[in-house]
């Protein structure tokens, strides 16, 4: 079966279709600018080259529709016609306490989404007119819901509650939730297979590190804590997100720059992080490791509070499980940056780490970077949260079939 995989964003809709037999993909894209002067669509078939075009998209219909008109296009489509596509799967960001797995979409789950757009509002309401365009566009066509939220559910109260009366948790659900857990589950379950083991045997610390990033502790199968929280702003220091702050420091910015709590908050998120501590140079760690080289500071302090942080949570869930067996690295600087990985590295000597240097070179593939003798074992594995979403897609769809 083809599965269209989908994941929405306010302006941009990003698709790639898979075989879910081979697990190939057999097309992707993206849609940019929607709603917005100068929309086009970028649309790559297997092994061909890029072609964007520039066409109005003043709505995520018009958007998907497009989609579709390049996956059946004569020349650079790869299926005839839409009855090739079998089902859809939607990266949906906040699943809230009500999504502990993925759903196939019916009306009531489109409700219960809503429900959850308030502790998401730049996202979830996104996610949902991507659902609906589809719709729209593909009656009949099976659509399922991968939620970001859905893997840490299984997180302990302990692990989700803030120390802020409970009441704020009663009345609104104030709480930690978590994302990337789509990732966070498919790296995971890839590091028991690699290893030839289940994984409810083994504890693994995932370190996605994107330009978002969290780290997770997997236990028992399950996670039992992940560095995300209400919204994806806490945690790690990330590549424009500040993560972990003393809560008063809003205020106090706001004072001193006459800013609102909501112009901070915009700061914090988009300003902050690797960005903001280098003074404004760069949230990519190629652009930082490459002025570090050259003798910037602030580029260099900028690279080692963010790995000084990743190292403090991985110590943590090594404390919150007791032990660990496995620290699995992924997204794009866990699987490419070599540099940001010995970095972090470097801290877990206490773990009985050590790396071989040679292997922590190799970018982008799945590799043991610990050395056999190493007592905590290091790996790096390539995340795939859209073929995840394509498993996930197949497995409910077959079930709705039985
Ligand atoms: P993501 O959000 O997972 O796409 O990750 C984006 C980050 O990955 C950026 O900060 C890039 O600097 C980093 N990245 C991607 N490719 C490379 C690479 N080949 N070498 C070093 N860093 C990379």
């Amino acid at each position: 079966m083809n599965i269209l995989v989908i994941n929405c964003g306010s302006s941009s809709l990003k698709y790639q279709l898979i075989d879910s037999e081979s697990e190939k993909v057999l097309a992707k894209g993206l849609c940019e600018r929607i709603g917005i002067d100068g929309s086009a669509i970028t649309h790559q078939p297997a092994g061909g080259d890029k072609v964007t075009t520039e066409v109005p998209m003043p709505d995520h219909t018009e958007a998907v529709k497009y989609v579709i008109e390049k996956l059946t296009d004569p020349e650079v489509g790869v299926v005839k016609s839409l009855d090739e596509i079998g089902a859809v799967g939607h990266r949906i960001v906040h699943g809230g306490e009500k999504f502990a797995s993925s759903v196939v979409i019916d009306d009531e789950v489109l409700k219960a989404v809503e429900e959850c757009n308030d502790l998401a509002p730049l996202h979830n309401p996104a996610n949902l007119i991507g659902i609906n365009s589809c719709k729209k566009i593909m009656p009949g066509v099976p659509m399922v819901a991968v939620f970001d939220t859905a893997f840490h559910q299984t997180m302990p109260k302990k692990a989700y509650l803030y120390g802020l009366p409970y009441e704020y948790y009663e009345n609104y659900k104030i709480r930690r939730y978590g994302f990337h857990g789509t990732s966070h589950d498919f790296v995971s379950n890839r590091v028991a297979e690699i290893l030839g083991k289940k994984r409810e045997d083994i504890k693994i610390i995932v370190c996605h590190l994107g330009n978002g990033a969290s780290v997770s502790a997997v236990k028992n199968g399950q996670c039992v804590d992940t560095s995300m929280g209400l919204t994806p702003l806490e945690g790690l220091i990330m590549g424009t997100r500040s993560g972990d702050l003393d809560p008063a420091i809003i205020s106090f910015i706001a004072q001193k720059e006459n800013l609102s709590a909501e112009e901070v908050i915009n700061i914090c998120n988009k300003k902050s992080g690797v960005l903001g501590l280098s003074g404004g140079l760069s949230s990519d760690f190629r652009d930082l490791g490459n002025a570090a080289e050259e003798g910037n500071e602030k580029a260099r302090t900028a690279l080692e509070t963010w790995s000084y942080r990743v190292a403090k949570y991985i110590g943590a869930y090594v404390a919150a499980m007791n032990g660990v067996d496995v620290i699995a690295f992924t997204a794009g600087v866990g699987e490419n940056n070599f540099m940001a990985r010995e970095m972090i590295c470097e801290y877990l000597g206490y773990l009985g780490v050590t790396i071989d240097k040679e292997a922590n070179k190799i970018r982008g593939e799945e590799i043991t970077i610990s050395t056999p003798d190493s007592k905590t074992t290091v790996m790096v594995v390539p995340t795939n949260e859209e073929l995840a979403i394509a498993r996930e897609t197949l497995r409910l769809v077959n079930c709705e079939n039985k």
